[in-house]
């Protein structure tokens, strides 16, 4: 951990990006983190491959995020990764030594590649907004209302509202920290979770109706085509915000919930969930792309129906 706030101590200008399909906790911890460094006086720039959904607006920074290729020709001292299990999520066009000579990599998944050329992965972390708090700390910098924000929106979203096996007394006892810094939670899970528009509802609706569940293998998935999106007049944003991928794993006597979605023509986004029982993790590494026991996720090539028999013979026994 003391070389990572070395590392942040050592930089006057750092470049932050989020993972592809950015969830709360990436932008959280990372907008926490850049709050934090710049109070220290760093030049700090975000980026993001993807859009940021919507819903995360509340959180500071928010309006700040470009992309890679306004990146193109510029270069900073480092490049922060928080929440990024490996290289290939942040999306960025080039190796990342080509935008610094330094690269950071600080996560909470088990799978991180260690790509980075300082690196600090804590599985035990239930979000790596845990590990941001206690960067934040070390670099003692006060945790105020704007930054207590930020990290417990990427706890909350990254805990499923501290429901997932992940939690413990530690999420618990930071949560209670950032609300002592002036959090309502109420208002909070309103701004996340009763701002949804109308088409993402409608893109659940065509979710809920693809389901297909298959006892044999104690799996039950959704499928949304692109044309399902196009239909919905939904978004990939929307698809994250509104966890559909959690509904399959809903059912009881049900192991393991999983998501097909297309992202484009031939490239299908597999999402996995578990109840606990299979190490989902495991089986998303296997084709290329990683996660958390519970949680996990892959890029397929292929059309949808090959998507589909992919992820079947990953539970066949
Ligand atoms: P989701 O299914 O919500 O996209 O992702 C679930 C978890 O798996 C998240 O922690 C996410 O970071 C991870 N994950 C999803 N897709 C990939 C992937 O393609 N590669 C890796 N390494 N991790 C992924
Ligand atoms: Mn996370």
């Amino acid at each position: 951990m003391r070389d990572v706030t070395e590392e942040l101590r050592a930089a006057k200008t750092i470049v932050m990006s989020l993972h592809r399909q950015p969830d709360g906790d990436s932008i959280g911890s990372t907008a926490a983190i850049a709050m934090a460094l710049r109070r220290l006086g760093k030049q700090v720039t975000l980026v993001t491959p993807d859009a940021v959904p919507r819903v995360y607006d509340v959180i500071p920074l928010y309006g700040e995020f470009q992309t890679w290729d306004a990146m193109a020709d510029r270069r900073f001292d480092l490049v922060a990764l928080f929440d990024c299990a490996d290289e290939r999520r942040t999306g960025a066009p080039k190796e990342l030594h080509a935008y610094a000579p330094r690269v950071l990599d600080v996560d909470h998944h088990a799978t991180n590649t260690r790509f980075g050329d300082v690196v600090f992965v804590d599985p035990q972390a239930a979000a790596s907004a845990e590990i941001a708090a206690r960067v934040i700390d070390q670099l003692g910098v006060t945790i105020d209302r704007e930054i207590a924000l930020a990290l417990y929106i990427g706890l909350e979203t990254d805990t499923g509202g501290f429901r997932y096996s992940a939690t413990t007394p530690d999420s618990h006892r930071l949560a209670a920290r950032l609300l002592d810094a002036g959090l309502e939670p109420g208002e909070i899970s309103q701004e996340i979770y009763e701002r949804q528009n109308v088409s993402g509802l409608r893109l659940l609706g065509a979710a809920l109706q693809s389901l297909r569940v298959r006892e044999d293998l104690s799996l039950a998935y959704v499928l949304l085509s692109l044309e399902d999106f196009a239909r919905a007049g939904a978004s990939a944003a929307d698809a994250e915000t509104l966890n559909i991928v959690e509904y399959a794993r809903r059912i009881e006597g049900i192991e393991v919930g999983a998501l097909l979605r297309e992202e484009e023509p031939g490239q299908v986004k597999l999402s996995l969930r578990s109840k606990g029982g299979v190490d989902v993790a495991r089986l998303a590494v296997a084709i290329g792309g990683g996660g958390h026991p519970r949680a996990a996720g892959a890029t397929i090539q292929g059309s949808m129906q090959q998507a589909e028999g992919t992820l079947l013979s990953l539970l066949r026994p």
